[in-house]
């Protein structure tokens, strides 16, 4: 097996010239949202790649251009790792709340501002660059490295599925990995293993044809506020358990590894509190992660009905409407809680509509934390951190990760390398130096433990 040390020593003496590129990257805009740079960013990145060994090809979709690179290992037994990150960024306004201009990267107080830095320019550059470590010490990478980078993952990446499936063979890994996001704001690092999808729904209560009087027609008119609390209520009850039936059928039973994982996670009833607006946190450690982690939660984000303007206006409401996400878990499906929901909601009331919001939602996704890359990837994080990480079993927020189980057949893992202040989609966007060099280190070990558990049989 190839030696780490003169890799990690190598990355130390190399931080001005990885600093060098990544100022050069987030230079470029590339807002997807308004179609800003991104294909001369794609340029960029893979002429980047390219100077760092790795084999680099842009790739069209019906959208911005994926940018994939190779760099394959000379053990033809290898482990092969796919790497998923993306170049686009969210768009910098507002223009005014930046201390310096977003496409103009600066060093300050040991972070790089600039949007992108940190989301995830910064992050999906630290894989190529341990790879190139890698080569450059050892003349040879130690796992077969494969690199997958969006352009438009800020747009909700709407051809990455079509993309994948179009291109199973030159995808085709044994694992994901992914480095988007925070670390825990305790600075300790994390590792995860999955997201909720998420539904969008409106109901819709329909009445008479205008608001009425609520004395003169109290009683005879139909009033669809009524409709669609009562609909609501039978919907889902105090406690947030949904009443839809068989809604939880195809919710993963939680499993011990969960539970040991859950208990060695951090809680502090106060603090947690606080980031909600609340004086505590009310349910003990174990239910607070397993209802964020493992379990749906049917939400009502906006209700509207009647006069809600000053003073009072005695009417009958003519309509009421009710807006919905359901965050889903794994193996929750689309289809099948749709189809569950609206027949529930018809035998309740028919006069209640329901309508669906986007196609397909995002998906649930979640790795098994029993699977046998995690010991090994957490083994080489905290090799590399000198600090145990923390395994989030699922993060409560909706990515795009179902494809790689779903259109692939692998499993996939996030290491997140960002500072938990990183501001990503916010002024002032920043990656602290030290997680950008700290990212490089753990790619290069993450990909040294791969091939050893390889060697061993273990994966
Ligand atoms: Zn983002």
């Amino acid at each position: 097996m190839l030696d780490p040390k003169p890799v990690h020593r190598h990355i130390d003496v190399h931080e001005e010239a990885y600093l060098a590129d990544l100022i050069d990257l987030v230079r470029q805009p590339s807002i997807s949202a308004r179609d800003e740079g991104v294909t001369e960013c794609a340029e960029i990145l893979a002429r980047q790649m390219e100077n760092m060994g790795v084999k680099a090809s842009i790739l069209p979709t019906d959208g911005q251009p994926v940018v994939f690179g190779a760099l394959p290992s000379k053990d033809p037994d290898a482990f092969t790792l796919l790497c998923y990150g993306h170049y686009d960024v969210q768009p910098p306004e507002p223009l005014e709340r930046w201390d310096s201009p977003p496409f103009e990267p600066v060093v300050r107080d040991g972070r790089l501002f600039g949007r992108g830095t940190g989301d995830n320019k910064g992050q999906l550059l630290t894989h190529v660059m341990a790879a190139s470590a890698w080569k450059a010490v050892h003349g040879d990478v130690p796992v077969n490295l494969k690199f997958i980078f969006d352009g438009e993952e800020e747009s909700g990446s709407p051809n990455l599925e079509t993309f994948v499936a179009k291109n199973r063979d030159l995808l085709a890994a044994d694992l994901v990995l992914i480095s988007d996001g925070t670390m825990h704001p305790s600075g300790a690092p994390l590792i995860s293993l999955g997201n909720r999808g998420v539904i969008g729904i409106t109901l819709k209560a329909q009445g008479a044809d205008r608001d009425n009087h609520s004395g003169n027609k109290g009683g005879v008119a139909p009033n669809p506020a009524w409709m669609l609390i009562h609909v609501l209520a039978h919907t889902v009850d105090p406690s947030g358990k949904v009443l839809v039936e068989g809604f939880y059928d195809d919710v993963r039973a939680v499993t011990e590894t969960d539970r040991e994982i859950i208990e060695r996670l951090p809680f502090d009833a106060e603090s947690f509190g606080a980031t909600m607006g609340l004086p505590r946190v009310t349910m003990p450690k174990e239910e607070y992660y397993r209802r964020i982690m493992l379990e749906p939660y049917f939400n009502i984000n906006g209700l509207i009905s009647g006069y809600t303007g000053p003073g009072s206006k005695t009417i009958i409401p003519s309509e009421a409407e009710a807006r919905i996400d359901i965050r889903t878990v794994v193996d929750q499906r689309f289809d099948d809680l749709v189809e569950k929901l609206r027949a529930h909601i018809h035998a309740l009331d028919p006069r209640v509509e329901m309508h669906v919001r986007g196609i397909g939602g995002m998906r649930p996704s979640r790795t098994p934390a029993d699977h046998p890359a995690i010991p090994v990837i957490a083994g080489a994080v905290e090799r590399a951190r000198d600090r145990e990480p923390f395994i989030n079993l699922s993060s409560g927020g909706s990515l795009p990760n179902a494809v790689w189980p779903n259109t692939l057949g692998i499993p996939h893992v996030g290491i997140p390398y960002a500072n938990a202040d990183e501001n990503n989609h916010s002024p002032n966007e920043n990656l602290v130096l030290d997680c950008f060099y700290a990212g490089i280190h753990t790619s290069a070990e993450v990909f040294a433990a791969l091939a050893t558990a390889r060697d061993r049989g273990t994966l």
